[in-house]
């Protein structure tokens, strides 16, 4: 959690020791200021959201590309009580409001499918996949099966490009192929698109295990896209 009220002002930490109260649960929130990583708050006594997951630069340069009123907004299911925080909320209330996850670390097919089903509740849902080569190579091989120039669609006026997965981690693109938010994957300064079930139809095409279609976006084209402005 990269920021927290104090008083009437929502920011990260500022000094050493600083304390402040979770708006969300009303737990103790301690400040943390590592040397390598970024400021965060944490629960003294657990996070209130389960899905939390550790930040870092990459996180927290996504998340300022948004308004801080925009970051971090915690939803609850009013049923249930179940609570998660979006990483940014935009267009809060209207119905372009849009959930926005910034996806770092790997991620099972039913976690996925648990945020989707949260989040897209009268939202429209996008993931940002961070692919890097952390934890396995795969940064290499989707860097690998990047192939803009062999079999391109145009779609609305925008340009798909049909690949094939190289090497090994297959499974990574058929999980991502089976979401039901608009997934989208960036690594080191580029962004690019997935192509999802509904669109590979109208691409009139039948995706093989293993192939998939992207699109090139700049970042400010993605940043609009989230916001839905033009
Ligand atoms: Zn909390």
């Amino acid at each position: 959690m990269l920021y927290a009220w104090i008083g009437n002002q929502k920011r990260p930490p500022a000094l050493k020791g600083e304390r402040t109260e979770c708006r969300d649960c009303g737990g103790a929130l301690i400040a943390v200021l590592p040397v390598e990583n970024v400021l965060h708050w944490r629960h003294k006594g657990g996070d209130c959201d389960p899905w939390s997951e550790p930040e870092g630069p990459w996180h927290l340069g996504w998340k300022e590309h948004f308004d801080i009123s925009c970051r971090e907004i915690a939803l609850r299911d009013m049923v249930t009580g179940e609570l998660h925080r979006a990483d940014v909320l935009v267009a809060d209330g209207t119905p372009g409001a849009t959930v926005l996850e910034l996806q770092h670390s790997p991620i099972s097919e039913d976690e996925r499918i648990a945020r989707e089903s949260f989040y897209r509740r009268g939202r429209r849902m996008f993931w940002l996949v961070h692919v890097h080569n952390e934890n396995s190579f795969l940064a290499t091989y989707f860097g690998m099966s990047l192939d803009f120039g062999s079999r391109v669609v145009n779609v609305d006026g925008k340009e798909f490009a049909i690949m094939r997965w190289m090497g090994p981690n297959k499974q990574f693109i058929e999980k991502w192929k089976r979401a039901t938010a608009h997934v989208f994957f960036n690594i080191g300064p580029h962004i690019f698109f997935l192509a999802g079930p509904e669109l590979s139809k109208r691409l009139g095409w039948t995706p093989q295990r293993g192939e998939f279609a992207l699109c090139r976006l700049t970042r400010d084209e993605f940043i609009k896209a989230v916001k839905l402005v033009d």
